[in-house]
């Protein structure tokens, strides 16, 4: 898997595949993990292609969210729709891009 580490907003991050419930407290898919304190990110050894790309981006996002501390002045629920739809942007973004062969 590549990349094993990225850049956050206060430095580098490690990225990780390791196992992982594929399902959190909530009942709720989870397929990546972000560890603020460690600054770490976890994806799930079963996720792959496009998903994992989507995954890591969604799991940078929460590091950027850690990092400006807006993770703690936004709900739960809010962090999460802040990174699933920046991840999904992301992901998608690097994915096109490396297709569109008209990119000056
Ligand atoms: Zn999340």
């Amino acid at each position: 898997m590549k990349p094993r580490s990225m850049w956050g907003a206060h430095g580098p991050i490690s990225v990780r595949v390791a196992t992982l419930p594929f399902v959190d407290e909530s009942n709720e898919s989870l397929y990546g993990l972000y560890d603020a304190d460690a600054r770490t990110i976890t994806i799930h050894p079963e996720i792959t292609g496009y998903l994992r790309a989507e995954t890591l981006e969604h799991e940078w996002v929460h590091s950027v969210l850690a990092d400006c501390g807006c993770d703690q002045i936004i709900t739960r629920d809010q962090n999460e729709w802040v990174a699933m739809v920046l991840g999904k942007a992301l992901a998608s973004r690097l994915h096109y891009s490396k297709r569109n062969t008209h990119t000056p």
